[in-house]
């Protein structure tokens, strides 16, 4: 088969990825960013089982879990100290699995480094405002470049505020502050915890252990959740304020609050929820955070997106027709996408609301329920991204920590 000329546009994890799988298939791939040099955007993320499956496919999962944190267990606990929230990976069958936390960069990092050596151009500097079908293929718009193309396949990884699509979906009204910090030493967190504080589901802070970035010592990502329109009163209270907050609802966090000295250190995070309604176009797949988002209560959203560069790469494998691509890259991934933005739907305002329900439903019914089979199992697959086989359909095998932990 001769290779294929392919555009991808944006140097997220979904277009870092699809670049590195379809360069090492054969294709011509270019890759566009807006970026002026090479960076990532915000502080920790959670890999999961599903999102380590395509980092292994891609002879990656040593190098990235070097620079994480192997998490076992997610563990959250109402501001009376009752335990709301306790999901394990061990109570996954199978092939020994964690989560693992990681600094944004230190994934970018990665696989950014593997792109570059897999020969891939990298045009940054390259902000795309449209694109059009020719006959001769997809041509891409750029702010300052003018046109370019034509491209047999143009991949749209450009993100939540994507300019190949029209904008669709919700903005949520719970977001969440974050910042990275050392990790302190001799503290009272747990290296292997993913750890949470609610009160009701008006206040949670949360505290997710991300390894080493290059160069620096070990680190944590503090997250606060607030609604997005107190994020300006927020700003006037000063951090005094929100320091007393924190600290009362978890007193552990005291060393972490008094670090942050400017209102800077911490980035407000906004969510949305949102799915295109066509993302397979004529020579044009949306992934990623371009196709969907969802709030990030399940850590999902950078798995997913590994997945649908996972998919595509199969898609080009299957068809050998550009044009076949999109439609076939989409079957391959839609019915997992379609079930977890319901899951984040069900599960999002049991942890960010204002109303006292879901809080209470989350206490008094989910908790104990997920303590026993099936409940626990049942939690774990969700957490995983594993709930609906959705490596199967990608012919992806899981990956067995166990084996992993000991090579890395
Ligand atoms: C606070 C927060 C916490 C999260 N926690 C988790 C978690 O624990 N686990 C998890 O899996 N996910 C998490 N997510 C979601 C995850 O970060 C995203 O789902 C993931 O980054 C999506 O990857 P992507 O490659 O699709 O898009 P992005 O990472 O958004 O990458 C898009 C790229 O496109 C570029 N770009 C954008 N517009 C243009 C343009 N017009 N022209 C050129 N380039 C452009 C950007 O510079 C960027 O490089 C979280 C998200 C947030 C906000």
């Amino acid at each position: 088969m001769q290779g294929f000329e392919i555009a991808i546009a944006g140097c997220g994890p979904a277009g870092l990825a699809a670049a590195l799988l379809l360069a090492r298939a054969g294709h011509h791939v270019t890759l566009f960013d807006r970026f002026p040099e090479p960076r990532p955007l915000g502080s920790g993320l959670m890999l999961q089982p599903s999102g380590m499956a395509v980092l292994a496919q891609l002879g990656l999962a040593e190098a990235v879990v070097a620079r994480g944190a192997p998490i076992e267990r997610l563990l959250g606990h109402s501001a009376t100290g009752r335990t709301v929230l306790d999901a394990r990976y061990a109570d996954l069958p199978g092939p020994t699995s964690l989560g693992l936390g990681i600094h944004r960069a230190s994934l970018f990092d990665v696989l950014y480094e593997a792109v570059r050596a897999a020969g891939v151009t990298i045009h940054p500097d390259h902000a795309v405002t449209g694109s059009h079908p020719t006959a001769a293929g997809r041509m891409l718009h750029f702010e300052r470049q003018g046109d370019l193309g034509p491209f047999d396949l143009v991949i749209d990884a450009l993100g939540l505020h994507t300019t190949l699509a029209p904008e669709c979906g919700r903005m949520l009204p719970y977001g969440a502050l974050w910042a990275s910090l050392p990790w302190p030493e001799h503290g009272p967190f747990d290296r292997r915890r993913l750890e949470q504080r609610y009160r009701a589901a008006r206040e949670m802070v949360g505290v997710l252990p991300t390894g080493q970035r290059a160069g620096q010592g070990e680190e944590l990502s503090l997250f606060w959740s607030l609604r997005t329109d107190a994020h300006a009163r927020w700003l006037d209270r000063g951090l005094e304020a929100w320091r007393d907050e924190v600290v009362a609802l978890w007193p552990d966090c005291a060393e972490l609050v008094a670090q942050i000295t400017d209102p800077g250190q911490l980035t407000m995070a906004r969510y949305a929820h949102r799915a295109l309604p066509a993302p397979a176009q004529d020579r044009l797949v949306h992934i990623g955070d371009a196709w969907h988002t969802a709030s990030p209560q399940l850590g999902q959203g950078a798995n997913m997106a590994l997945l649908d560069a996972m998919a595509v790469a199969r898609a080009v494998e299957l068809t050998r027709d550009p044009r076949a691509v999109p439609d076939m890259a989409i079957h391959l991934r839609r019915w997992h996408v379609e079930l977890y933005q319901a899951a984040t739907a069900f599960f999002t305002p049991l942890y960010q609301s204002d109303a006292e329900g879901p809080a209470l439903l989350r206490d008094l019914a989910f908790a104990p329920a997920s303590q026993f089979w099936p409940g626990k199992q049942v939690q774990a697959l969700i957490m995983s991204g594993l709930l609906g086989n959705p490596l199967g359909m990608l012919g992806l095998d899981r990956v067995d920590y166990a084996e992993l932990l000991a090579t890395a």
